[in-house]
């Protein structure tokens, strides 16, 4: 056993090796006989922005509602009557004991981005407007409003909105709130990276100039790694226990997650790291052209939109990361090679079978998974698309339930694994790392690199993630120009040089962790960034 339990594990968590200090100590809760206990809680600071890094189903909603007063915790003792006096006493002498006084006291306002915002027009009947005028107690809506770009949304229902545009109104919804304390379930989904970079500054911001305890959970490292102030690295097994482990540095709390080993807790959470090659790994692959395409272009309506494509090839056997904002014209772009829409000018006349996983996955029928990706591939089921496809994507725990009843992570692994299991001559999937935990994300980038490799596919993914962009793909196209006005579509290029264009329209560089290579962001005007941006490399600095 695990030594939690001291008969058989109920929950196949047997695989522990050495018990975590932590699971010797009693629980912080636990819901019931056998059933999912939590170990450690985040600490949140007054004018700090506190991170937690780790996968779904460990607990950070249980944790968050423990520190938001809503659910007393027992002490791991369910059967006895615990009360807020005991857990005090269980936290004295703590960096926890403050604040848990002033949550017995009823003291402690919360406000909370939820992790889905795609359910939020389930809950609300209105405009934007109306939705965030309820929620602006500081007066900060004006420029939250402004900031975030959500100006021209402003009078439309909130039905009609996109996640992106979801997301940045959920954000302000929460920031615009007069709370001691922040929680934000994810803020980078659907946003591309300088919306990203803007989310994370109002979150610093409000720490630092209003003094309020902020806590992110983030799956976006380089987006993390910018926003936190200290970092609380969660593990466990997912639906039996979860542990938060105590306050790391940032730096040390995603290396010591990436090497797969926590120094503090002598704890192995993952078998192997996770590695970043420190100069620009891949030249491109060099396999024969799949596409050839002339220059395009695209307009809708009386000119709102101009899209240009610069001439280009895709490779057999290559995965093309494609990059830019949004609002730029990468799906318009993806409807040329369909052939689901027509160019102005240029014809991309492709005659190709194309499997596409589109950004919103609107997968919801009342069908099991397992009925539904047997519709799909008469290989379901075989040795290989389980080793391949199934495991990496983690499908196994899910396939008996229905579609309707995923969350969004799980929905976002059935859609990938749909769209490589259709057999195609081209594979595009669209933001596949939404919803998806660090740990999903890496074996999501795992899985599709094989599938590229093995099945000679050539896949193209659009991306803002640029962890994931860079353990995933051989080379880049970029997209610029100015959102909703005009758009301007490179032609596919080596990493090098896509993530020098790419990362140069945004004005930001990265540097490498000394210790583990690992790319982190410059701070803005500091020597190093200076210095890379007058040599032109942003990325993949020698
Ligand atoms: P996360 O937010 O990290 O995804 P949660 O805190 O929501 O995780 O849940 C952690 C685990 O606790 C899950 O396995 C969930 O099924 C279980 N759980 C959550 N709420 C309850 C409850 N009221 N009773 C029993 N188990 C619960
Ligand atoms: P991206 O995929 O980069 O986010 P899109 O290709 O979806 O960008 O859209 C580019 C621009 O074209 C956006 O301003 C979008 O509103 C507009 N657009 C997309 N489809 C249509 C359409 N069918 N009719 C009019 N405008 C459209």
């Amino acid at each position: 056993t695990c030594g939690i339990c001291v008969e058989k594990c109920p929950f196949d968590a047997i695989e522990i090796i050495n018990l975590p200090n932590e699971l010797q100590d009693d629980p912080v809760h636990r819901y019931g006989e056998n059933a999912f206990s939590l170990y450690g809680l985040p600490a949140p600071q007054e004018g700090q922005v506190t991170g937690i890094l780790g996968p779904n189903g460990i607990g950070k909603t249980t944790a968050v509602r423990i520190l938001a007063g809503e659910l007393e915790p027992n002490l791991g003792r369910h059967d006895e009557d615990i009360d807020w006096d005991d857990v005090l006493e269980a936290y004295r002498g703590t960096e926890l004991q403050d604040y848990i006084e002033d949550v017995r006291d009823g003291d402690v306002t919360v406000a909370r981005k939820p992790q889905y915002v795609d359910q939020i027009p389930n809950s609300f009947d209105g405009n934007t407007r109306q939705l965030l005028e309820q929620t602006d107690e500081r007066g900060a809506l004006d420029e939250l409003v402004e900031r975030l770009e959500i100006g021209p949304v402003m009078d439309h229902s909130i039905d009609d909105l996109s996640g992106g545009e979801l997301q940045r109104v959920a954000i302000a919804a929460t920031l615009a709130r007069d709370t001691d304390f922040y929680f934000l379930d994810e803020v980078t989904p659907y946003l591309d990276i300088g919306q990203r970079v803007t989310a994370a500054r109002l979150i610093q911001e409000l720490a630092e100039e209003e003094d309020r305890s902020m806590l992110v959970v983030e799956h976006d490292l380089a987006i993390l790694d910018l926003l936190a102030d200290t970092l609380h690295v969660a593990y466990g097994e997912p639906g039996a226990y979860g542990v938060i482990t105590s306050p790391k540095s940032v730096r040390n709390g995603i290396n010591e997650y990436l090497s797969g080993y926590l120094d503090n807790e002598n704890m192995r959470i993952r078998p192997n790291p996770i590695e970043f090659e420190e100069h620009a790994p891949r030249s491109g692959g060099h396999g024969d052209t799949l596409i050839e395409y002339p220059d395009l272009t695209k307009s809708y309506g009386d000119g709102e939109f101009t899209l240009e494509v610069e001439s280009g090839k895709i490779r057999e056997n290559e995965v093309l990361g494609i990059v830019g904002p949004n609002g730029i014209g990468k799906s318009t772009f993806a409807k040329l090679l369909t052939g689901n829409l027509e160019a102005d000018e240029g014809d991309a006349d492709l005659d190709l079978n194309i499997s596409y996983k589109p950004q919103y996955v609107t997968i919801d029928q009342h069908m099991r998974v397992d009925a539904f990706l047997s519709s799909i591939t008469d290989q379901f089921g075989s040795s290989y698309w389980n080793t391949e496809i199934a495991q990496p994507l983690q499908l196994e725990r899910i396939m008996e339930q229905n579609l309707s009843d995923l969350s969004g992570g799980e929905r976002q692994r059935v859609a990938i694994a749909a769209c490589l299991s259709d057999s195609a001559d081209l594979y595009l999937l669209d933001e596949p790392s939404a919803h998806l935990d660090v740990e999903q994300r890496v074996q999501a980038t795992s899985a599709i690199r094989r599938y590229a490799e093995q099945q000679d596919a050539t896949v193209l993914v659009i991306d803002h993630d640029i962890y994931m962009m860079d353990l995933l793909a051989d080379r880049m196209m970029v997209f610029d120009g100015e959102p909703a006005a005009h758009g301007r579509a490179g032609t596919p290029q080596s990493m090098r040089g896509g993530m020098n264009d790419f990362l140069a329209n945004l004005e930001v560089t990265f540097r490498r962790d000394e210790r583990t290579s690992r790319p982190r962001i410059n701070k803005p005007d500091s020597q190093l960034d200076k210095q890379q941006k007058s040599d032109g490399e942003y990325y993949y600095a020698p």
